[in-house]
């Protein structure tokens, strides 16, 4: 069994934990430099990406992080978390940082005030059997994908809501709301390559 964390500083961290879980990984939850030494790929939760970004700083874990992701761990990110993965952001607040790692670029709070939240069905590049019910929950939006990285999914206009590039994969929706486990699945294969 893969021994995979959720990087569990703020965020929907026990939706994955238990969707991680119901696939077969070990799965801990990882706040420390030790912690994160300790597991073979991790899931970066949806939640709010300057929180994550401000206690990943002050718990000594943006260097870390940076360090695995450099050295080809395995990274999933929801939201906030692809955010964090994402090279370049456009609405930053407070100063914030991210980890990088993908080559894209990723607008925070990309659908306004009127549609926060919405749920629609997704057909995403490699995956068999029926669309994906995605859930955007005051979602960022990936505008820009550099040579890097491979867009997965996008929304009927075109705008790119999934990516892919080597070991780390993002999504701007939460699959591990909706029973969907397809990026999970996805993510411990990478795990189990790496
Ligand atoms: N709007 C949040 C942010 O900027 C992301 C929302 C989410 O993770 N559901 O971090």
């Amino acid at each position: 069994h893969p021994r995979v964390g959720v990087f569990a500083l703020q965020g929907d961290v026990r939706e994955h934990a238990r969707v991680l879980t119901g696939l077969g990984a070990e799965v801990s939850l990882v706040r420390r430099p030790d912690e994160l030494a300790a597991v073979q790929g991790l899931v970066i939760p949806g939640g709010e990406s300057s929180v994550i970004d401000k206690l990943a700083r002050a718990f000594g874990m943006q260097g870390p992080l940076r360090q695995a992701i450099a050295s080809g761990l395995p990274v999933y990110g929801t939201c906030a978390g692809l955010i964090l993965l994402a090279d370049r952001i456009t609405g930053a607040i407070d100063g914030q940082e991210t980890l990088g790692g993908l080559d894209v670029t990723v607008a925070r709070n990309a659908f306004g005030s009127q549609v926060d939240s919405f749920e629609t069905e997704l057909a995403v590049a490699g995956f068999d059997g029926p669309p994906v019910h995605a859930a955007f929950i005051r979602a960022p939006l990936v505008t820009e994908v550099g040579p890097r990285a491979t867009a997965l999914a996008a929304l009927s206009d075109g705008g790119v809501v999934a990516v892919a590039q080597g070991a780390l994969l993002g999504t701007a929706f939460h699959p591990e709301v909706s029973g969907e486990t397809r990026f999970h699945e996805l993510f411990l294969q990478n795990v189990r390559a790496a």
